[in-house]
């Protein structure tokens, strides 16, 4: 069993989709990616990737949701 690498308390559930550090659920941040026309795949990444414009073409959107706290 691996340790979710962000909180290492849990045992982890998904990698991180773009850097694949093991994620338990709680650090596991869901995204949902445009592809195409239309068609949205679910997408988990670890919560430095999914504020990181390179990963995660969403990444404004949780800049900003940071930034409100
Ligand atoms: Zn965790
Ligand atoms: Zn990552």
């Amino acid at each position: 069993m691996e340790l979710c690498a962000a909180c290492r308390k849990q045992t982890s559930w998904t990698p991180c989709m773009w850097c694949r550090k093991p994620l338990c659920e709680t650090c596991a941040r869901f995204e949902l990616l445009a592809e195409g026309c239309g068609t949205v795949v679910p997408a988990y990444y670890c919560e430095t990737c999914v504020a990181d414009p390179f990963c995660n073409p969403n990444a404004i959107f949780w800049q900003m949701k940071e930034s409100d706290k």
